[in-house]
C-alpha cells in the first residue's frame, strides 16, 4: 500500500518534443519500451528488449524528463520509486518492500519501474555493509533476473545515476542498456531558450537566443531553465511593491537580451 501510494505518480504529459537533442536516447526508449509495447509479437526471442535500461549522466541533463515522458508515452503501469521508500532501518523490511513492488508491478502489467539516484540503494558492496542493503539488494537482483528470464513477464527497470561508477559490478551487469546523457548542445539549448521564453512577453530575435545558445556551454537543460527563469523575473524586479500590485499585466515590459545577460552572472 505504502509503495503504491508513493509511486503511482500523476505528471502533466510530457511530449518527446518537450526533451530537446538526446536523439540517441529518445530512439533506444522507443526500441526497448514504447514499439515493444505497442508490438510485443514482433519483439520476442532475440529482439526481446532488455528489462534493465540505465540512464546515466550529469545532474540536471532530463534523465528524470526522460523517464516522465515515457510514463506519459507508454500504456504502462509507471512506477516511480525514491530509494529512501524501500530502505528502512529493519533487517528483512526493505527486501520485503523490493518483494511487494514487483509483485504489484506483475499484476500491473506491463508495467515500468522507474528508481532514480539508483546508486543510493545499489552502491558498491563495502566491508562493513549493512545486512539490511545486502539483503535488499539480493532481492533487487532476484526479481530482476526473474523478470529477465520469463517471456511472458512485461516490465522495464529504468534506474537513473548520476554516479554510475559507484554502481555495484553486480548492478551494471543487471542494466544491460546503458544510456548516456549528456549536457545539450548548442542547438539543444537553443530550443530550450526558445521554448520557454514563448511563454513571456520578449523582444529577442532568433539571432539573440541563438547567440544566448553559444554562451551557455557547459550550461545543463537544468541550468537552462533557471537561466531563462531567473531572465524572465527581471521586469518584474523592476518595479515597486505598489506597481507589482496595480500594473496590468498586458503592460509588463518585455524581457530582453540585457535581461538575460543579468542572468547570466547569476546562473
Ligand atoms: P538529476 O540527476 O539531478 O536528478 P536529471 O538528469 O534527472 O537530474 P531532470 O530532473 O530531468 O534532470 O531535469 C531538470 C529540469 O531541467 C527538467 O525538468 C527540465 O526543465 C530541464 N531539462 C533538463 N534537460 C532537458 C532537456 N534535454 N530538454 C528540455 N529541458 C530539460
Amino acid at each position: 500500500e505504502q509503495i503504491m501510494r508513493e509511486s503511482m505518480h500523476k505528471y502533466k504529459p510530457i511530449a518527446w518534443e518537450d526533451i530537446a537533442g538526446l536523439e540517441y536516447a529518445k530512439s533506444t526508449f522507443m526500441e526497448t519500451i514504447i514499439h515493444p509495447l505497442q508490438r510485443p509479437d514482433l519483439f520476442k526471442g532475440v529482439r526481446r528488449p532488455p528489462r534493465g535500461v540505465l540512464l546515466f549522466g550529469p545532474p540536471g541533463t532530463g534523465k528524470t524528463l526522460i523517464a516522465k515522458c515515457i510514463a506519459s508515452q507508454s500504456r504502462a503501469t509507471f512506477f516511480s520509486i525514491n530509494p529512501s521508500s524501500l530502505t528502512s532501518k529493519w533487517v528483512g523490511e526493505g527486501e520485503k518492500l523490493v518483494k511487494t513492488l514487483f509483485a504489484v508491478a506483475a499484476v500491473h502489467q506491463p508495467a515500468i519501474i522507474f528508481m532514480d539516484e539508483v546508486d543510493s540503494l545499489l552502491s558498491q558492496r563495502s566491508d562493513n555493509e549493512h545486512e539490511s542493503s545486502r539483503r535488499l539488494k539480493n532481492e533487487f537482483f532476484i526479481q530482476l533476473d526473474g523478470a529477465a528470464t520469463n517471456e511472458d513477464d512485461h516490465i522495464v527497470i529504468i534506474g537513473a545515476t548520476n554516479r554510475p561508477q559507484e554502481l555495484d559490478e553486480a548492478v551494471r551487469r543487471r542494466f544491460v542498456r546503458r544510456i548516456y546523457v549528456s549536457l545539450p548542445e548548442a542547438p539543444a539549448r537553443q530550443q530550450i531558450i526558445e521554448k520557454l521564453i514563448q511563454q513571456v512577453h520578449h523582444n529577442l530575435d532568433e539571432a539573440q537566443v541563438q547567440g544566448l545558445a553559444e554562451l551557455t556551454e557547459g550550461y545543463s537543460g537544468a541550468d537552462m531553465d533557471s537561466l531563462c527563469r531567473y531572465a524572465a523575473m527581471q521586469p518584474l524586479r523592476a518595479l515597486s511593491s505598489s506597481e507589482i500590485d496595480s500594473i496590468d499585466a498586458q503592460q509588463l515590459p518585455a524581457v530582453t537580451m540585457s535581461d538575460f545577460m543579468c542572468a547570466l552572472q547569476h546562473v
